[in-house]
């Protein structure tokens, strides 16, 4: 049997605003509806009205549903792409089609439910968008954080600057104890940078051992080259299995 096709939706952009130099931080609202759910995780397709005519570009939901028809996503604007460059230029008003929510790239929970096993996310770049409606969604659904399962977010940019929604993770952190993890690391730390630095491969390993024995779910998103070097360390060094290793390739 096929699967049904993911719905279409008229959606209009409400507002947008930059999260750092390259990242537009866009909030769609559905037409005509009172609601939209989606998985954490899932992205949708939306289909840009070009001149030279429509193209369809995926982007991840960043955030977890909150009862209304309105989603947010964050757009790398990518130097000389037609959909990012498109997307960094509309102003709030601005009228498209949209195909989704589709997508398996979602928490490994019962539903509406928060995860049983630690959980190690790593990103870079917009890759931490869907982290994002993950870890948001499962601090929601266990607001009692002293029962909660140990869930790390690896984050990999380049400059400090970029590291998007910093003071949420910050505060998270701050919050929930040791039941939320924020692990920042630049590849280009500026000299007072004293976190972590390099590329988040060479930091997976150390984050992910502890959990192994008990059992973890690690969630990786971003470009191939990073993911498949994360998931090589994993699978090689830590001996994890492919049901444990969750990944979605932006290209
Ligand atoms: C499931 C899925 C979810 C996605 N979610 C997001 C998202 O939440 N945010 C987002 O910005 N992009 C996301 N993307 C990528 C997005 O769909 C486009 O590929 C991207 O915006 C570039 O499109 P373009 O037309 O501007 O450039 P193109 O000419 O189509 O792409 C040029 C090159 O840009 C690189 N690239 C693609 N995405 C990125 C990125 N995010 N950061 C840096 N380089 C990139 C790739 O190497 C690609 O070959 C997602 C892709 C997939 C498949």
């Amino acid at each position: 049997m096929t699967p049904p096709s993911p719905p279409r939706h008229q959606v209009v952009l409400e507002s947008a605003r930059m999260l750092s130099p390259l990242v537009r931080e866009m909030v769609f609202r559905v037409e005509g509806e009172q609601t939209l759910s989606w998985a954490p995780g899932q992205w949708v397709s939306l289909v840009l009205p070009l001149p030279e005519g429509p193209l369809p570009r995926a982007y991840s939901i960043s955030d977890a549903p909150d009862g209304t028809p309105r989603f947010p996503i964050a757009v790398t604007r990518v130097s000389g792409g037609p959909g990012s460059s498109y997307l960094h230029a509309i102003e709030p008003g601005a009228r498209f089609e949209c195909v989704g929510p589709q997508g398996f790239f979602t928490l490994e929970a019962p539903p509406g439910g928060p995860p049983r096993r630690a959980s190690v996310f790593v990103a870079t770049g917009t890759g931490v968008a869907p982290l994002r409606a993950m870890i948001r969604h499962a601090a929601a659904v266990e607001p009692d954080a002293s029962s909660a399962v140990p869930l790390t977010l690896l984050f990999g940019v380049r400059h400090r600057e970029d590291v998007l929604w910093s003071d949420e993770w910050t505060e998270l952190a701050r919050a929930r104890g040791r039941a939320f993890t924020f692990e920042p690391t630049l590849s280009r730390p500026d000299p007072a940078w004293a976190g972590r630095s390099g590329y988040v491969q060479a930091h997976v390993a150390e984050l992910v051992r502890p959990h192994v024995e008990e059992g973890v779910d690690v969630y990786v998103c971003g470009l191939k080259r990073m993911i498949d070097t994360v998931r090589s360390v994993l699978k090689n060094e830590l001996g994890l299995s492919r049901q444990d290793i969750h990944t979605e390739r932006y290209d």
